[in-house]
């Protein structure tokens, strides 16, 4: 077929891309009510690229009474357009994924048909922009239904009409019900935002989170000090000194610079298709090791930096405590003496905090976590990482303690925290080829052997003859 030489015509290919592979077509789901009130098969709480995606797998197996919702307004869903201060995606270009496989919804199909193959061969990775402009129109061409400015909260159990379990979110809108759950929330689907204490307990109008909301025209003509050096942290040091501030200095507790990246060695159909079914100890040794890590940062985040003269990076200097002067200014204790700064920016990621996450407040305590299920040995032992969840084989939640809440296998999480169970799967692009359809067959499975006892009837029921045959013909023995 010849490469699609506009929008529309990519769209005429995607419609037909789907039609032949749409085998099995018929609908196999019952619409439920609890309560005389809709259930919806699968509410997916997210709209990012993962819950998006999740939803078009669904969707391809006719699993088609759901919805996303997301607390974010149309197109500012993920950190693209707010908190990602870098210029374009780390990532590979040609590195596919919510296309599942099917050609012509792949970044690059979208990007050759707007700025042809030359255009395409010209980039070297993709402006963020870009990347939230094809999200946009990939949920649009797939048609999955995404409703916004909806924030999702407490999740309890209840039952539908006819009895069987599901679930009521309670949300911004009023109570959804579902039968299932997904969690496609992200950075802080289970934990939330972290920095040392010492900071956190400083006023707020002098630090902030590298997730949080800066204003970086305030930062003009101060002495900027940043903690951590990830990819997240770079951003926000060349941020500020784009933005005119007078000197930045990004502390790192290490003696090195992280300048490896694991996920990049990881990145082969093996470890992607197959290491959440090895055995814990295999899964622990590896996923405990990279994330053990800071994010390395790529050549170009380095350099955004390290072209002005008025940045530093300070290696095998941890910051130790913090306080604030009599004069508004912060000092800062560090292993190798005092710093003076104006403001500070942590890019220190995400700590799991289940409690602290309202969707997962009601049962936060009886979640498994690693630690719950898992003793590596003591030189692999990691305590921040053992508070990850233990996640079952269709990445829903297990009990701590069996029986205190069996409805939380209905929930399924498919964020960053899912990483530990299952290598880069939820909050990734790089596995979504091989965690999605997973997720999708996981929520499938379930969804089918709830109904059986539905669904061995309606087999009985069957009656519909595919051939017509004269009665005059048949021979009685
Ligand atoms: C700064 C940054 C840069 C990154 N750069 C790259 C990169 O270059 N290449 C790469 O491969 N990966 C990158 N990643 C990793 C990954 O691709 C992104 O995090 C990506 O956004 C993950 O997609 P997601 O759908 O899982 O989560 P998100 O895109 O974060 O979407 C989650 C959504 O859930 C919504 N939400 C959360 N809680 C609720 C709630 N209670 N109710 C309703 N809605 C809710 C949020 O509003 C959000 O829109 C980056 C990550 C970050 C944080």
């Amino acid at each position: 077929m010849p490469a699609a030489t506009n929008l529309a015509e990519l769209e005429a290919d995607v419609v037909r891309d789907l039609a032949l592979i749409a085998h099995p077509r018929m609908d196999w789901l019952e619409a439920k009510t609890s309560g005389g009130q809709p259930v919806l098969d699968v509410l997916i709480v997210g709209g990012g690229q993962c819950g998006v995606v999740t939803a078009f797998a669904l969707l391809r197996e006719k699993v088609r009474n759901i919805l996303v919702v997301d607390r974010a307004a149309r197109g500012r869903e993920g950190p693209w357009l707010t908190y990602a201060r870098m210029p374009k995606l780390r990532s590979w270009k040609d590195q596919s994924g919510p296309d599942l496989g099917i050609p012509s919804l792949t970044y690059q199909a979208w990007h050759e048909a707007q700025f042809g193959a030359a255009g395409w061969d010209a980039m070297t990775l993709i402006p963020k922009e870009l990347w939230n402009d094809y999200l946009l129109w990939f949920r649009r061409v797939t048609r999955v239904p995404v409703r916004n400015g909806v924030e999702a909260g407490r999740i309890a159990p209840t039952r539908t009409d006819d009895g069987l379990p599901c679930l009521r979110v309670e949300t911004s809108e009023g109570p959804l019900l579902a039968r299932k759950v997904v969690l496609a929330t992200g950075q802080e689907d289970a934990g939330r935002w972290w920095m040392p204490d010492f900071v956190a307990a400083l006023p707020p109008a002098l630090r902030a989170h590298s997730a949080e909301d800066i204003d970086f025209r305030a930062l003009r003509g101060k002495v900027v000090a940043v903690l951590g050096a990830g990819a997240s942290a770079f951003d926000n040091a060349a941020t500020a000194l784009e933005h005119g501030a007078a000197e930045v200095h990004l502390f790192c507790r290490r003696a090195e610079p992280q300048l490896v990246q694991p996920y990049r060695w990881l990145t082969f159909a093996g470890f992607l298709e197959a290491l959440h079914a090895v055995p814990d100890a295999w899964r622990w040794r590896f996923m405990a090791d990279v994330l053990g890590m800071r994010e390395a940062f790529p050549q170009d985040t380095w350099d955004r930096a390290a072209r002005f003269g008025n940045f530093r990076m300070h290696v095998g200097r941890p910051w130790q405590g913090a306080q604030e002067t009599h004069d508004g200014r912060v000092a800062i204790r560090t292993s190798e003496g005092p710093f003076l700064a104006d403001y500070l920016i942590c890019g220190t990621g995400i700590r799991m905090d289940f409690g602290s996450v309202p969707t997962l407040s009601a049962f936060a305590g009886n979640i498994a976590r690693w630690s719950d299920r898992y003793t590596p040995p003591p030189e692999e032992a990691d305590e921040r990482l053992g508070e990850f969840p233990y996640l079952a084989a269709d990445y829903a939640f297990m009990e701590r303690v069996p029986g205190g809440a069996p409805w939380i296998a209905d929930i399924h999480l498919f964020g960053i925290a899912s990483t530990l169970s299952f290598g880069p799967a939820g909050a990734s692009i790089n596995a979504m080829v091989y965690a999605v359809p997973r997720l999708a067959r996981g929520l499938v499975r379930g969804l089918f052997e709830a109904d059986l006892p539905r669904l061995w009837q309606s087999y009985q029921a069957y009656d519909e003859p595919i051939a017509r045959i004269d009665p005059g013909r048949l021979a009685a023995q």
